[in-house]
């Protein structure tokens, strides 16, 4: 069985003690392939060279580079610049993100993240990467926005992270031509309204992902979430759509190497191995 972990973040110093290890192990259980999405104050340009490097360093690993909405007060024309340079400079990056909206913190105010979003989206576009989304308290804003900027020729299309919407908004983003990624807290008892989400998705625009360090699924919950986990997710949403974890597993992997156009890597990386 072959899984992916659409969306962590070990290069978190949260894994500076073991994170060759936690690759390891993942690689191990079946946990093949992760993208690793850099995140951090875009005038700290460490934040996301280090992403890069993990990236050229592991076959398996991908990277993802964009600024955070928490961190959108921190986005200039320079830092711009360098992230487009970075994001040039490597084959293994293959998103623009996690770009969005986050109302619940506000870390930065709401008007700036929204022109913020809205530039990132552009880059991308240029950039013909496509665009992975972070959204907490701003559906109706998050589904406005890619409406608008989303429909043109040059748009790569994109990733719903982590997703903790109504099942309304995972249709406007299924309509809009996003697929949905769902983190451990699908499997929280109180989560029944992602649930009601993960209800209406088919099964060929899932994902699944740790979003590690944070969210770690049940039975885990609480702990320092880790890519080998995913396989709790997968195990957690196969049993919720009646199917066996090798299908979820199965479907959730092709769909990821579909969108990234990666399944040579895939290929290559299994047979490194041998
Ligand atoms: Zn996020
Ligand atoms: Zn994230």
């Amino acid at each position: 069985m072959i899984f992916v972990d659409s969306h962590c973040h070990i290069d978190s110093e949260a894994f500076d003690a073991d994170r060759d290890e936690v690759i390891e192990r993942a690689r191990e259980a079946g946990v093949k392939m992760m993208l690793v999405v850099g995140t951090g104050d875009a005038a700290d340009f460490e934040n996301f060279s280090r992403v890069v490097r993990l990236a050229e360093k592991h076959e398996n690993i991908f990277a993802s580079i964009g600024v955070h909405p928490h961190d959108a007060k921190t986005f200039d024309a320079e830092s711009e610049q360098r992230l487009i340079e970075l994001a040039r400079s490597s084959e293994k990056v293959i998103a623009w993100g996690e770009i969005g909206l986050d109302f619940y913190y506000d870390h930065s105010p709401p008007e700036l993240q929204k022109e913020i979003f809205r530039r990132q989206i552009k880059i991308a576009n240029e950039l013909n990467l496509p665009i992975i989304i972070h959204s907490r308290d701003a559906d109706v804003e998050t589904v406005e926005i890619l409406t608008e900027e989303c429909g043109t020729e040059n748009f790569r299309g994109g990733i719903m992270h982590c997703f903790g919407g109504t099942a309304e908004m995972a249709e406007s983003l299924l309509n809009v031509g996003f697929i949905i990624s769902f983190a451990g807290n699908v499997t929280f008892k109180k989560a029944e309204n992602l649930r009601d989400a993960a209800r209406i998705v088919p099964l060929d625009k899932l994902l699944i992902e740790t979003d590690a360090p944070y969210l770690a699924p049940i039975p885990f919950r609480g702990k320092r979430n880790e890519p080998m986990f995913v396989i709790e997710t997968a195990k957690f949403l196969a049993d919720f759509y009646g199917l066996e974890v090798e299908e979820l597993a199965k479907q959730t992997t092709q769909n990821f190497l579909d969108f990234f156009r990666l399944s040579l890597a895939l290929e290559k990386s299994v047979n490194a191995e041998k």
